[in-house]
C-alpha cells in the first residue's frame, strides 16, 4: 500500500438524498492532493452505524490515512463516535476536559446544557482529542502503526480551521520526503472536447503524468498532474505544457486561474486597442466578464444594453428599417451594432451582440440560440452565426464566451501579420 494515500469519507443521510453537496470532500481532496497525498477513494456513507463501520474497515484496510467527516454531533442520529469505537476496538469514555470544555460554552452563553450535547464528550479510549473553538464537537485522531484515522465535525467552519491548525501540521510530517503532487491546467477555447482529444489522444495514453479533459462551457481544460521532487515537477510540467501547446497551438488561451476576459484584455493592453460593446441577448454578461477584470477601464470604454429594437435605434443609431427588414436578430442588425457602438464610443473595435435567449420567441427559420456576434474596426466589419443549444442562460452564457473568443481570434491574428 502506498504510504501516502488517503480516504475521505463524509458522513450523512443528507449527503446521499441529494440535498448537501459534500463540500468538505472536495476541499480536503484539494488540500490532500496539493501536500502530496493522493486521494484514492472518496466514500459516503448514511448516518448508519454499520455500515459506517465497514466502510471505516474498509477504509483502513486500503489507505494509510482516513479522514472521516460528520456525524459527531449531539443527535441520536450522529453515529460516528460509535463506530469509531467499534472499528478501533475501543470503548467509549467520558473525557473529562472535553465535557468542561462543553459546560463552559453553554455557561458562557447562559443557557442549560442539553442532556443530549455531552454525548459529544464520550470518545474512544487512546484517541487524541482535538479541540474545536467554533463548536461542541472535538475533532478525533488515532494513529494505528502507519495507519492515521481523523475524524471531524461536519460544519466547514469548525472542519477547516480544525483540519488546517491541528490536522495539516501532523500530515506534513508524514510526508516531509520532498516528495510534490503539482498540476496545472491549459484552458482551451474554439475545440470541442473531442477535437482536444483527437489532438492529444497519443499523450493520453502514457501514465505518465496523466492529462484530464474537463468541458466546461465555451472552454476545454486540459490538466496535467505530475509528481516528485520539486525540481522534477518543475522540469515534467514545463515538457508536457509544450507537447500539448505544440499540438493545441493558439486555441489554448490561458494556465489554470487565467480567464477568458483576461486573456483578451491582455491583448488589448497590449496592442493598445480599445473596445466597446452593445448587447442584446446576453443583457450585460460580455461587459460584467470584461469589467472584471482590474485595470479593463484601460482598453474598455462603454457597454451598452440595448435590449429592445427601440433601444437599438435610440441608442446604436441601428436604422429602422433594417430591423423591420432582417430581424432583430440577424448579421446585418449585429453589424449595425457594433459599428454604432464603436463610431458612438470612439474606439477602435466595436463588438455587437443579438441572439434569442430562449426558452420561447424561436421560430423555425430563427430558432431559440441563434445568436449573430459582429465586430466592427476601422477597416469594416465581420461576424459570426452561432445556433446554441442551451437553457436561457446557458445561451447567455455562451454567447459571451463566444464574444470574447472572437475578439481574442481577432487580436491574435493582428499581432501575428503585424
Ligand atoms: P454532522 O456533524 O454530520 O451532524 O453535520 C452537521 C452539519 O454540517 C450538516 O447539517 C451540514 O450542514 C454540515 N455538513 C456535514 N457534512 C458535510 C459535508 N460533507 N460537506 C458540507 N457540509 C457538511
Ligand atoms: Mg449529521
Amino acid at each position: 500500500m502506498n504510504a501516502k494515500n488517503a480516504e475521505i469519507v463524509s458522513i450523512g443521510t443528507e449527503l446521499l438524498q441529494g440535498v448537501l453537496v459534500d463540500t468538505n470532500g472536495l476541499f480536503l481532496a484539494e488540500v490532500l492532493h496539493g501536500i502530496g497525498i493522493e486521494v484514492s477513494y472518496r466514500t459516503a456513507v448514511g448516518d448508519d452505524r454499520q455500515r459506517i463501520h465497514q466502510v471505516l474497515r474498509q477504509a483502513l484496510d486500503r489507505a494509510a490515512v482516513v479522514v472521516v467527516i460528520g456525524g459527531l454531533g449531539p443527535t441520536e442520529d450522529d453515529r460516528t463516535r460509535d463506530a469509531l469505537g467499534d472499528v478501533s476496538g475501543r470503548p467509549l469514555i467520558l473525557h473529562g476536559e472535553t465535557l468542561e470544555r462543553i459546560e463552559e460554552r453553554f455557561a458562557r452563553r447562559g443557557v442549560p446544557i442539553p442532556e443530549l450535547v455531552k454525548r459529544q464528550a464520550w470518545i474512544p479510549e487512546g484517541f487524541v482529542v482535538l479541540p474545536n473553538r467554533h463548536g461542541t464537537a472535538p475533532g478525533l485522531l488515532w494513529e494505528d502503526g502507519q495507519r492515521l484515522l481523523v475524524a471531524l465535525p461536519g460544519p466547514p467552519r469548525e472542519m477547516r480551521p480544525l483540519f488546517t491548525e491541528q490536522v495539516l501540521p501532523v500530515l506534513l510530517e508524514r510526508v516531509g520526503s520532498g516528495q510534490q503532487i503539482q498540476t496545472r491546467t491549459l484552458k482551451v477555447c474554439g475545440l470541442f472536447e473531442a477535437q482536444v482529444e483527437e489532438r492529444i489522444s497519443d499523450l493520453l495514453h502514457t501514465d505518465h503524468p496523466p492529462i484530464g479533459l474537463l468541458a466546461h462551457p465555451g472552454e476545454v481544460h486540459v490538466r496535467m498532474t505530475v509528481s516528485g521532487t520539486q525540481e522534477e515537477v518543475q522540469i515534467q510540467l514545463e515538457e508536457w505544457e509544450k507537447k500539448l501547446r505544440d499540438r493545441l497551438g493558439d486555441a489554448v488561451f490561458g494556465v489554470d486561474e487565467e480567464r477568458l476576459e483576461e486573456a483578451v484584455g491582455h491583448l488589448l493592453r497590449l496592442q493598445g486597442k480599445t473596445v466597446a460593446v452593445a448587447e442584446s441577448c446576453t443583457g450585460g454578461l460580455i461587459v460584467h466578464r470584461i469589467t472584471n477584470v482590474p485595470g479593463s477601464s484601460d482598453y474598455f470604454e462603454r457597454g451598452i444594453v440595448s435590449y429592445s429594437n427601440h433601444a437599438k435605434e435610440d441608442l446604436l443609431q441601428v436604422p429602422s428599417p433594417l430591423i423591420e427588414r432582417h430581424g432583430a436578430v440577424s448579421p446585418e442588425v449585429a453589424v449595425a451594432m457594433a459599428a454604432g457602438v464603436r463610431s458612438l464610443a470612439r474606439t477602435d473595435l466595436g463588438v455587437g451582440v443579438t441572439g434569442i435567449a430562449g426558452p420561447g420567441g424561436g421560430t423555425e427559420a430563427k430558432p431559440v440560440g441563434l445568436t449573430y456576434i459582429a465586430l466592427a474596426d476601422a477597416q469594416g466589419e465581420e461576424w459570426c452565426e452561432h445556433r446554441f443549444q442551451y437553457d436561457r442562460e446557458g445561451n447567455k452564457l455562451w454567447g459571451s464566451q463566444m464574444t470574447l473568443e472572437m475578439l481574442r481570434r481577432y487580436l491574435l491574428k493582428i499581432r501575428v501579420v503585424a
